[in-house]
Parts: C-alpha cells; sequence; structure tokens
C-alpha cells in the first residue's frame, strides 16, 4: 500500500486523541463492530499535534476495503458512542 488510510473526521470527542478529528498517528479499527482499538478516555490530551490520524490497522477482515487485514479505503470516518469505522462496508 502507497500511503495509509486517512481519518477524514471522527466525533468521539471524549477520546484522549481527539483535538478536532483524530490525532493519533495509526489506530487500530477492531474486529467486533469495527470499534477503533485506540479510543481511550483520559485526563490528558495526546497524540500528534494536528488532527491527521491514520489506519494502522483493521480486525474487520469481512469489510470490502479490508485487504491483509490493512484497511484500503483511501479514507475513513469514526463516530457513534463507540468510535466505530463509519466506512465499514459488507463484502
Ligand atoms: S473501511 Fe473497512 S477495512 Fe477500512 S477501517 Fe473501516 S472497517 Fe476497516
Amino acid at each position: 500500500m502507497a500511503t495509509m488510510t486517512a481519518i477524514s473526521s471522527c466525533a468521539a470527542t471524549s477520546c484522549a486523541y481527539n483535538k478536532g478529528g483524530c490525532s493519533a498517528e495509526a489506530v487500530t479499527i477492531g474486529g467486533d463492530g469495527a470499534s477503533c482499538g485506540t479510543f481511550v478516555e483520559l485526563d490528558v490530551r495526546g497524540g500528534l499535534p494536528v488532527a491527521e490520524g491514520h489506519v494502522g490497522a483493521c480486525q474487520r477482515l469481512e469489510c470490502a476495503h479490508n485487504k491483509d487485514l490493512l484497511c484500503t479505503a483511501e479514507a475513513i470516518t469514526v463516530g457513534g458512542d463507540t468510535a466505530r469505522c463509519l466506512s465499514y462496508t459488507a463484502g
């Protein structure tokens, strides 16, 4: 893969990596419900200084965008109470 999948928006504003969007360099999307495995609520904010997060790995094998446990979509959006990948597409 030439470039990692960008996270174009993330609505999980309570996440410690959310700075108007995802600022984790690379997140892991989990296999069960495509929830973001990097989501965490802490008393501090961390990550990159800007919201330029990417998908480092994705365990949602049955998604049409999944290849070799990586995401091949150009960009995804994350949202919902459980920070789910909203770009999941049944394969
Ligand atoms: S679009 Fe599919 S492969 Fe990409 S992160 Fe979301 S669930 Fe995983």
